[in-house]
């Protein structure tokens, strides 16, 4: 009898650890969606001060500005085969016609918000228009919405024969890895982009590192527009269909599962 009992209290024992285990790696993040500071000053007088206010769940940024030069690709306008949103654009300048990344960032960036929004997540579409809002100034936009979640949405550029996606994470943010993980996991069986390692963000973009540590940052690069082939996958309607469903999909779990 004492021994059944004993047998009874380890299995118990050993669920209460199991369910230990999965609680700790849930994401740890502030779901207050305002901060009341207090202090007592003088005379035992109280002042209350409105920190911030959380106006969405999601904010999705789309990388880059509108017509950075260093981001861009050179392209054969006759042979390359884009769809229409995806514009050639020609600045004149005798270089010839180009397809930004910041084009390709916008399309992604607008499915995944529309498909959050359909699911009920409140999202937001964060986008650049000149130099004054790149990077860590993307950061600074971003803290005044206060998001549960931050995702910048790029596109990579390197070698012609680049292939291959990723996320990228702040290593001083434990769920910022955790959120990386699930999202490169929710696309990889896209059919066309390979899945490569997932990154620390070790400090060159700020827009990662100058986030609030209220809110989990996590910057995507799905695919490299520097290489032809990849360029037309990941600007066709059928990856960014595929990719933008897994990523609202998943999102909308993270953000159900830890803030709601
Ligand atoms: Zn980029």
């Amino acid at each position: 009898m004492i021994r059944l009992l004993l047998t009874k209290f380890k299995n118990i024992l050993l669920l209460l650890l199991i369910g230990a285990m999965v609680f700790s790696t849930t994401i740890q993040a502030h779901s207050q969606s305002e901060f009341i500071k207090i202090s007592i000053v003088e005379e035992q007088t109280i002042e209350t001060t409105m920190i911030q206010h959380r106006e969405c769940d999601v904010v999705i940024r789309v990388g880059e500005y509108q017509g950075k030069a260093g981001k861009r690709i050179y392209v054969n306008n006759t042979t390359v085969n884009l769809p229409d949103d995806i514009p050639v654009r020609n600045d004149g300048d005798g270089k010839g016609f180009y397809v930004s990344e910041w084009d390709i960032n916008l399309k992604e960036a607008k499915a995944i918000v529309s498909k959050l929004q359909e699911q009920g997540i409140n999202a937001k579409l964060q986008v650049a228009y000149s130099k004054s809002e790149d990077l860590n100034a993307a950061a600074r936009i971003a803290n005044k919405s206060n998001p549960y979640l931050y995702v910048s949405i790029h596109h990579n550029s390197y070698e012609s024969n680049s292939s291959g996606y990723f996320s990228m994470y702040n290593p001083h943010c434990q769920s910022s890895k955790i959120v990386a993980d699930r999202l490169s996991n929710a696309i990889q069986y896209n059919g066309q982009v390979p899945k490569m390692a997932n990154r620390e963000n070790t400090g060159y973009i700020g827009e990662l590192n100058n986030i609030h540590s209220t809110t989990v940052p996590v910057l995507l690069e799905l695919g490299f527009f520097s290489n032809i082939s990849e360029l037309e996958n990941i600007c066709s309607d059928s990856y960014v269909d595929y990719v933008s469903t897994q990523l609202a999909n998943e999102l909308t779990n993270i953000v159900n599962e830890n803030y709601k």
